[in-house]
């Protein structure tokens, strides 16, 4: 944790980026405004990963600052009242962005592109502009405002930034209010509109699920070779080896509607600390269930638990069984992924037939109405689902959670 976010007496109000990829070589020129309230006198840690600072300025004055190799540090003990600090650099992230022929993508770690504080109870807008390559298409986070240059002006966790570039084929499909954007590398736009033809159907299902209309204009889906599978603030990306099997079977849509149901859980509402993390990700394992059995039958969410099940055996065998809020480490990813994705998910499936399907929804919807746009705890989801249930849950939480 920096020592600026620990202090807690500010608040991030805006990132503004300017990113300029390199294919050539695949490095970037670029530059982030960060702009604060409140009390700013005070040393500011950031990661780096591969950067290399050129110049840190308050007001057009250039100011000294301390890089070490995995670390920039900047001293406002002097200044009075900062309110923006502009930090130039340039070089070759050591991870953070993906690189294919013609295309450039932003998996994990904005952190590594751009400076920022890590932590996802840090949320804060965000201005993406891009230098596009000529012939090439863009995306990132928010509504475009001109040509290059993307807005998201409510507050967002900074691992759900991000952006795309490439030799890209846009599909553009609006629904009563919202627009879907499909883009693919190397597809045809039938290609696109015959995989991610359930779009409209998965988004009106979350929105009356969380009782919240999706939150942003615009939602792009974006095709990139390969198994990836990642939400940001207003997109996602997902990989050609989750999405194709829908050309053959329709009902293997799981990547479209687990990256979509966290525009509502994960993005909008998101864990104020990785301990939490389940109530990103079991709960939109678990939505993804609750969809299928909407979408395609029971039999669909039965697999859907099994699998979960499955999973989570893993972890009994591993003797590796903890509570979702583990703090600790895990001795690998594929048991954390049994843990807080599949333990999670069959902890929010025993929790509504503890409290039967009428009261388990409507504690889903005050849980989103209630948190949106905020950092969440397990404490918070606890008490709005005991308030809906109308008892006490502390024996299901107490078994699963804690
Ligand atoms: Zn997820």
């Amino acid at each position: 944790m920096s020592s600026a976010y620990a202090t807690n007496s500010f608040v991030v109000e805006k990132y503004k980026v300017y990113v300029e990829p390199s294919f050539a070589n695949k490095s970037i020129v670029g530059s982030t405004e960060i702009t604060v309230s409140g009390n700013t006198a005070r040393v500011y840690d950031f990661p780096l990963y591969g950067l290399q600072v050129d110049s840190v300025q308050i007001l057009n004055k250039q100011i000294p600052f301390t890089q070490e190799q995995s670390k920039l540090r900047i001293d406002l003990s002097n200044f009075k009242k900062v309110k923006s600090i502009l930090i130039h650099y340039s070089g070759k992230p050591t991870k953070g962005l993906v690189w294919g022929t013609g295309y450039v993508y932003t998996n994990y770690d904005p952190c590594a592109w751009m400076i920022c504080f890590e932590e996802p109870a840090v949320r804060a807008a965000i201005e993406i502009e891009l230098k596009i390559p000529n012939g090439m298409q863009a995306t990132a986070n928010g509504d475009q405002t001109t040509n290059g240059k993307w807005r998201e002006s409510r507050a967002y966790s900074s691992y759900l930034y991000g952006f795309a570039v490439g030799n890209f084929e846009i599909v553009t499909e609006k629904f009563l209010g919202f627009e879907a954007q499909y883009i693919g590398f190397s597809q045809s736009p039938d290609e696109l509109k015959k995989k991610f033809k359930d779009t409209e159907g998965i988004v009106r299902f979350f929105e009356k699920k969380s009782g919240v209309a999706i939150p942003m204009k615009k939602y792009s889906q974006v095709l990139v070779p390969g198994n990836e599978a990642q939400e940001k603030q207003g997109f996602s990306i997902l990989g050609t080896n989750f999405v194709d099997p829908i050309l053959n079977d329709p009902s293997e849509d799981w990547v479209l509607v687990h990256e979509l149901a966290h525009q509502w859980w994960g993005n909008l509402l998101t864990c104020k600390s990785w301990d939490h993390f389940w109530l990103n990700e079991g709960l939109t394992v678990f939505m993804t269930a609750a969809y299928k059995q909407n979408r395609w039958g029971q039999a669909a969410y039965d697999r859907e638990m099994e699998l979960a099940k499955k999973r989570h055996q893993n972890a009994i065998d591993a003797k590796f069984d903890v509570p979702l809020t583990f703090p600790g480490t895990y001795p690998s990813m594929g048991i954390k992924r049994a843990i807080v994705y599949s333990k999670g998910a069959l902890f929010l499936d025993a929790l509504r037939k503890e409290m039967g399907d009428k009261l388990f929804w409507k504690g889903i919807k005050d849980y989103t109405l209630k948190f949106q746009f905020k950092s969440v705890e397990s404490k918070d989801f606890e008490l709005v689902m005991e308030k809906a249930a109308n008892k006490s849950l502390k024996p299901i939480f107490n078994h699963w959670v804690y």
